[in-house]
C-alpha cells in the first residue's frame, strides 16, 4: 500500500451545493469534490469518502455553490488602458476613434494591461482566459511574451490568440496604415509565437491560436495563409465574424458575398475554428457553422455597448454549434468580468425572438464553462466537474445579503448580483481566496495600469 507521502496532495471540499455541468447537468444540493494533485478525483452527493490519505486541505463549503471555473473565449487585454473612451459609438466609428491610440502601445503597457485584465477576471471566477492581441506597432518589444508572462504571474490557464492586421486604409481596410503589419511579417511572427509558447499537453497552461483580426482589417491572403499555417502547426484559429451590419455591407461590397461565405471561401470554417460575435447570421450561416463544427464566442455586453445586435444563441445551440462566452476587450465592456456575462447572455437573448424560451440559467452557466471549453478545444480537460478532469473550479459564496434568500443556487449565481469567490482553483492550485487574488497584488496592478494608461494617453496626444 502506498504511503501518505506517495499519495498526491488532496483538497476536500464538502457541504456545498454542486453544479457539475456534466452531460446530464448533474447537481447535488449538498455534495463534495475531492481534488488530488491537479485533477478532480471524485464528485458526489453528501460528504467526501472516508479514509482519504494526504489530505492537505479540508474546506467546509456550507452556504456555497461549487461550479467549474469560468472560461473566457474572447478578450483584448491591451484595451484595459483605454476604457471609457468613445462610449457612444458603433463598432466602426469606435475603432477609427481608438486605432491611433492603440498604435502607441508598447511592452510595459501591454504587460500592465494584461495583468489588469487577468486579475479582474480571475477574482471573478475565471480559471481559463484568452487574449486576442492584434496590434503590433514596430519596435515596441515582445508583446506576446509580455501577455504570456502576465498570465503565468496571475496563475490562470491561458490561450493567446496571436492576431494580426495587414489591410490598412490604402488597401480599403479600416485601420490606419501605420497600425498594420506586412503579410509576411504577420505570418512569420505568428509562427514564432506558436513555437515559443504553445503547449498541447494535458493540463497545458499556455496555448496559442492563429488569429487574424477581422475581414475589414486583414487581406484575403492573410486569411488563407493564416488558416494554412494553423493547420500545419496543429493549433486553433480565431477571428471576429459577422459582428455588425456595417461589416456585412463591407463584405458584400469588397468580396461579393456575406461574412460566412467569405470565411468558408478562405478556409475559415471548421472544428478547429472559433469566431467572436456572430451576431448577423442568417439560417444558412447557422447551418454552415453547424455542418462544419465552427464555434462561437458570444459577447453580449460588448454587442450591447456597441449597438451591434443580438446573436442568435438559442438557434445556434439548437443546431449543435459550440458556443462559449466572451468578455471582449474592455474598451467595449469596461467591467472586464465574465461572471456578469452569464446574466447578460440570458437577459439579452430573452429580448430576442425566442423570449422566455431563449436560455435557462443552467444553459447560461453551461455557456460560461463547458461551452467555453468546447470552443477552445479543451473539453476533455476542463469545463465540468468530473473525475479525471483538471481541478479548475470555483466556490461561490451564497449565504450573504446578496444571495442568501434566493432559493436556487444556480439561479442565484446567474441572475443575482456578482457572487463573491471564496476559493478558486486552477489545476488544484488556489488562485483566489476570500475574494482576494493570491498570485498578484491587486492594488499594485491597479496603480501600474493607471500609470500606463496615463502614459498611453500622453503619447497618443503627441506629448512625450
Ligand atoms: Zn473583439
Amino acid at each position: 500500500m502506498a504511503s501518505a507521502a506517495q499519495q498526491p496532495a488532496r483538497t476536500v471540499i464538502e457541504n456545498c451545493a454542486v453544479a457539475t455541468v456534466d452531460a446530464r447537468d448533474t447537481e447535488y444540493a449538498s455534495g463534495h469534490v475531492v481534488v488530488a494533485g491537479q485533477v478532480i478525483e471524485s464528485v458526489g452527493e453528501g460528504k467526501a469518502p472516508e479514509g482519504l490519505e494526504n489530505v492537505v486541505r479540508r474546506v467546509d463549503g456550507t452556504g456555497h455553490l461549487v461550479t467549474p471555473g469560468l472560461v473566457n473565449t474572447h478578450h483584448h487585454f491591451y484595451q484595459w488602458l483605454t476604457r471609457g473612451l468613445a462610449t457612444d459609438h458603433n463598432l466602426f466609428d469606435w475603432l477609427v476613434a481608438l486605432y491611433p491610440t492603440w498604435a502607441r502601445i508598447d511592452e510595459p503597457m501591454v504587460h500592465a494591461a494584461a495583468q489588469g485584465s487577468l486579475a479582474m477576471m480571475a477574482r471573478g471566477g475565471v480559471t481559463t482566459a484568452m487574449d486576442h492581441h492584434y496590434v503590433f506597432p514596430r519596435g515596441t518589444g515582445d508583446l506576446s511574451g509580455a501577455v504570456v508572462r502576465a498570465a503565468r504571474e496571475t496563475g490562470v490557464r491561458f490561450t493567446l490568440a496571436r492576431g494580426s492586421m495587414d489591410r490598412g486604409e490604402s488597401d480599403g481596410g479600416l485601420p490606419p496604415d501605420f497600425a498594420v503589419e506586412s503579410l509576411e511579417g504577420a505570418l512569420t511572427a505568428t509562427e514564432e509565437t506558436v513555437a515559443a509558447h504553445h503547449d498541447a499537453s494535458f493540463g497545458s497552461m499556455t496555448q496559442v491560436a492563429v488569429a487574424p483580426c477581422s475581414p475589414f482589417s486583414v487581406s484575403t491572403d492573410l486569411m488563407r495563409h493564416g488558416a494554412e499555417l494553423a493547420r500545419r502547426l496543429g493549433v486553433r484559429l480565431h477571428t471576429h465574424g459577422s459582428e455588425t451590419v456595417e461589416e456585412e455591407k463591407f463584405c458584400h461590397e469588397l468580396f461579393g458575398m456575406g461574412p460566412t461565405d467569405y470565411f468558408e471561401s478562405t478556409g475559415w470554417l471548421g472544428e478547429d475554428v472559433w469566431m467572436a460575435h456572430c451576431v448577423h447570421m442568417n439560417d444558412a450561416d447557422i447551418a454552415a457553422f453547424a455542418r462544419t463544427g465552427t464555434g462561437v464566442a458570444h459577447c453580449p455586453s460588448s454587442n450591447a455597448r456597441l449597438a451591434a445586435g443580438i446573436a442568435r444563441v438559442p438557434d445556434m445551440l439548437a443546431a449543435g454549434i459550440p458556443v462559449g462566452l466572451g468578455v471582449d476587450g474592455t474598451a467595449s465592456n469596461e467591467s472586464g468580468e465574465l461572471h456578469t456575462e452569464l446574466r447578460n447572455a440570458l437577459l439579452v437573448n430573452r429580448l430576442g425572438p425566442h423570449r422566455e424560451a431563449a436560455l435557462t440559467a443552467r444553459q447560461a452557466l453551461r455557456l460560461g464553462t463547458h461551452g467555453g471549453a468546447r470552443v477552445l478545444g479543451r473539453e476533455a480537460e476542463i469545463g465540468s466537474l468530473e473525475p479525471g478532469k483538471l481541478a479548475d473550479l470555483v466556490l461561490w459564496r451564497m449565504d450573504t445579503l446578496a444571495h442568501a434568500s434566493i432559493a436556487d443556487p444556480v439561479a442565484a449565481l446567474v441572475l443575482g448580483a456578482a457572487a463573491p469567490v471564496t476559493l478558486s482553483l486552477v489545476g488544484g492550485v488556489a488562485v483566489v481566496e476570500d475574494g482576494r487574488l493570491l498570485t498578484v497584488d491587486e492594488d499594485a496592478v491597479a496603480r501600474s495600469t493607471r500609470a500606463e494608461a496615463r502614459r498611453l494617453a500622453r503619447l497618443a496626444a503627441g506629448e512625450s
